[in-house]
Parts: structure tokens; sequence; C-alpha cells
């Protein structure tokens, strides 16, 4: 398909691009986003969103409008599908063959900027801007993931970032739960909206924009690759090696600012996993619950975007559609490439392969990191003190750690047995897109059950639980196995998932979110066996 056979609605681009002063009917207003309007003082509630995808996608042949799920609250989750597909159903995007690649924005509401720039995106798709990319993709486009967050605006929901002054949404949904800290124990409805979202559209690329909150650092946004150290390889090396560098090495040419990957400076690691005081440049976290992470174990090439804080909220906007702009041209020039990593992580055989169970911060080699200065602000309506990125760039030598290694390791089995009382962990399988089966008949095979030697939760809660972690070992027993136990196979796309949530160990398993809490009170052995037998 090449550029000249996309016709989009002719006068839909005439009245996009006319300018505002020329208006002389309210119909060919200009599709502006509540950003533009308020000149970034305020960004797009949920149905300002609405009302901007149904007017973008409005008699345009290559976009379409659905929804993939609801929020707690029963607001659907608008996803808007960009391309040559006969619809938007999952069936008709798998069927185009086209590179499917998913951009959430909004996870976070008050980290606005993605939200307002995916729909400037779809703006520009919709003038006929970047009509090659379609020649080889399919966009799969979020714009507000989190609706009822995006709902709960305040002026003070993201202290010292720069904007927008006019408020933002809160973090949590209306359950008050981090949909960023969700992705394995899936108990928020957005959360398994996308898991389902995930089994039927099947995005190659997944893309998470967020705003940092941390360091004074030179540049305009941050990115990762997907940090797990069970992560297949192959995918890390095309993000981490190739796609993000080539996307800064653009940005960089093009408008001047850099990007990198992200981290915070010296010993205060956000979140958890530091290196005591040391200096050095350290990212976040590896586990699963974080998005990007949990699309890398799906063998997917997860990308997480941080735009810098400190930055104005407009220049936030403008740098995360460049970033778009340059990560989706490189997709379009790169399409069979990403897909042959993905079907090449699908198709490897992790039976038997050592992967790690928990992971640390990783010393990589020492690096120069571009540190920055800010200035104080007010917020004129608040009086609160927001920071203001300044143009200096100190160019710092530090150690690089914005990579995992593994800390504990364990040989992928080959099936997991499930009893078939647990219906939650049953239900998060299937919701995953774990492929499963049950045994028909009672079975005498060779397992190893975990023999549990101490088992603790944490003090404080987190997310409404207290994270639980076992010791202990495995061990070989042969017994019989009742019929209807649940066989989790690991030879199966999943695998790396399943791996995951299913060993004990695991520092971001269903054991470790309280799955397993009932039957391990004063229980000698965790209930899920696991067979290195074929059967
Ligand atoms: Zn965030």
């Amino acid at each position: 398909m090449t550029a000249t056979s996309l016709r989009f609605s002719l006068v839909g681009v005439l009245a996009l691009a006319a300018p505002l002063a020329a208006q002389s009917r309210p119909k060919q207003a200009p599709l502006l986003t509540r950003a533009e309007r308020t000149a970034y003082t305020e960004t797009s509630r949920y149905d300002d969103v609405m009302a901007f995808v149904r007017a973008v996608t409005r008699g345009q042949r290559r976009m379409r409008l659905t929804s993939f799920g609801y929020s707690f609250e029963g607001r659907s989750l608008p996803l808007v599908v960009v391309g040559n597909a006969g619809d938007a159903s999952p069936d008709a995007v798998v069927r185009s063959g086209k590179l499917r690649v998913y951009i959430q924005a909004n996870i976070h509401p008050g980290e606005a900027e993605g939200k307002e720039a995916t729909l400037i995106l779809l703006r520009r798709l919709a003038q006929g801007r970047h009509a090659r990319w379609l020649d080889s993709l399919v966009l799969l486009v979020a714009p507000v993931f989190n609706p009822d967050g995006t709902e709960r605006v305040t002026l003070t929901s993201r202290p010292l970032q720069n904007g927008p002054v006019g408020g933002a949404g809160q973090r949590a949904n209306a359950q008050g739960l981090d949909l960023n800290r969700d992705f394995v124990k899936l108990e928020t409805p957005e959360d398994r909206s996308q898991a389902l979202f995930l089994d039927r559209y099947d995005p190659e690329v997944a893309v998470d924009l967020h705003t940092t909150d941390g360091t004074a650092h030179g540049y305009m946004l941050t990115y990762a690759e997907p940090l797990h150290p069970a992560t297949d390889t192959g995918i890390v090396g095309l993000v981490r090696r190739d796609w993000l560098p080539a996307v800064t090495g653009a940005v960089k040419a093009k408008d001047g600012w850099d990007l990198w990957f992200y981290g915070n400076s010296g010993g205060e690691p956000v979140d958890r996993g530091g290196g005591g005081s040391a200096p050095g440049w350290y990212t976040f976290d590896h586990r699963p619950r974080f998005s990007e992470n949990y699309w890398g174990l799906r063998n997917r090439a997860g990308i997480l975007a941080e735009t810098y804080s400190y930055a104005t909220f407009e220049d936030r906007v403008r740098v995360t559609v460049r970033f778009l702009e340059e990560l989706l041209d490189y997709a379009w020039a790169h399409a069979s490439r990403i897909r042959a990593a993905t079907l090449a992580a699908d198709a490897h055989p992790i039976v038997g392969e050592s992967l790690a169970l928990r992971a640390q911060l990783h010393r990589g080699g020492d690096v120069q990191v571009l540190l920055g200065d800010v200035t104080e602000e007010r917020n004129p309506y608040t009086g609160q003190r927001m920071l203001r990125r300044l143009e200096a760039q100190h160019a710092t030598p530090m150690p690089d750690y914005t990579t995992f290694e593994g800390s504990e390791f364990e040989r992928a089995p080959r099936a997991y047995l499930v009893p078939a009382t647990f219906g939650a962990v049953l239900d998060r399988l299937s919701v995953h897109g774990i492929r499963t089966t049950r045994l028909p008949a009672p079975l005498v095979v060779a397992t190893e059950r975990f023999r549990i030697d101490s088992t603790w939760t944490t003090e404080r809660p987190f997310q409404n639980h207290r994270e639980r972690t076992v010791r202990g070992a495995w061990e070989e027993v042969r017994d019989t196995l009742p019929a209807g136990t649940v066989v989790v196979p690991v030879a199966q796309p999943l695998g790396r998932l399943v791996f995951v949530l299913l060993e004990p160990r695991s520092d971001d398993g269903l054991l470790d979110w309280n799955f397993f809490d009932e039957a391990l009170a004063g229980a000698r052995w965790y209930p899920v066996r696991r067979t290195f037998a074929a059967f």
C-alpha cells in the first residue's frame, strides 16, 4: 500500500487545517485539545477526550473509534484504531497483517501530557500526515486509560511538576488503586480490560506515557525497555540497543532535545532496590506489576516514556508528540524485524532454562549523565512551589544502573499444576491469556512440591496488600494428582509470564500478592506443583 492510496476526508482535513481567525461557522472550528484552547493551563477531561476522538475519527475511513473495556465507575475506555483494517475489531486488525502498536496515555492522570499528545497525533493522522505509517502499521491508541482518575481534578495532584496550573486528575483509579501496580494481580477493571485487549488484539509494541517526579536532569524525556531479567533477550536488545537510540538521535537532530534512559541520580532509586548512597544513575523497578515490564514478559516490545516533570506542560506535550512520531517512524521502517523478534520470542522454548525469579540493579559502565538546573516558580492559583527547567546541562560521570540482573534463578519446568479449587488464581491465568488444560482422570506422575521453611508478609500495606515472601525448596514427590487438576504448560507463548506468576519465590508472582494466603496458613507445602516430566 502506498501513501497516495490514503484518502482521508478532504472536508475534514480542510476544516482541521483552517486557521482560527477564518472561522465564521462553529462547524468549521479547528479541532483543538482543551490544553490548546486554554494555552496549556488546563488538560482534557474525559468528556473532552471523547468529544475529540469522535470528531477526529468522523468521516475517516482509516480511523475508527471503539472501546476496549470499562473503568471502575463504568466509563468506556476509548480505543482509536488507525490503519488499513476492515473495521476496528480484533479479527480485522490481526487479519490486516500490519504491525500492531498500542499507545497508552493517562494511566496516571496527573501526568497529563500523554493524553494531549495522543490527541494531537490523531489529529495529525486525520490531516493526512504520516500516511506512510499505515503501509506497515496499525495504531491502537488509548488516550485515557484511567478515566475515573482523570475526573478527580485538583490543582495539587503533582507537587513540583510544572503544570498544568489549572489542575489535573489523581493518580489512582476510583478504587484508590494504582493501575501501574496492578498488571500482575488484575484487581482493577481497567487492567483487566487491558489484559483482555492484549489477548484479542495482541499488539507487538506497547508504549506507556508518564512524567518523571525526581532528579533535575538535562533530558526532555526519558525511557525504559522491559526491565525484568527473565525477559526474552531479543526483545530487550531490539528496544534498548537499536530502537530507543535511533529515536534519540532523530529527536536530537530535528528538535535539539536530549533523551535518555529513565533514571534518578544518587542513592535514592525510586520505589525500591537501591544501591545505598552510592552515586549512580538508577532506574526504577523490574517487576511486571509495571506496564512495560509486564508487556516484556509477554514477549512484546514494551516501552516506557517519562517526560521531564519540570519542563513546561506545553513542552512536555510537544516532546511526547515528537517521541511518538520518531518511535512510529522507526516501527514503520522496521515492522518486519519487530514482528520477527516477537515471533522468535514466542517460539523460543524456555522449558529447562534457568530464569531469574528475583533481581537486583546491575552496575553497568560509567556514563555521562546530563544533570540539569531548575528555578522555582509558584502556581498562581495555589501559591504552591513548582520547578521549571533551565537550559543548562551538566555532563556528570556516574555508574549506570538502568538495567537489572537476576539475583535468584530457577529452571523453568514443563508445567505447573494448580488444584482446581484455586478459583481466583485460575481466573487471573485466564484473563492474562494463559492456556491451561485439566486432567481428565487421576494421574500418577513425578512432580515437585515446594517445601515452606518460613513465610512472612510486609509490615506496611501496599495497594491493599501485605506482600508475601516464602523461603523453602522444591523437593521431588511421586503421587496421584486428582482429576480436574489444572495443567499450565510453560511451552506456550506466555511461558515466561507463567513462570513469574507461579514460581513461589518470584518477587512479583501470585503468591506475593496473597493469592495463596489461606492455603499457606500452617501449610508445609505451596499448593501448586511443578513437573519436568512429559505426560
Ligand atoms: Zn506515572
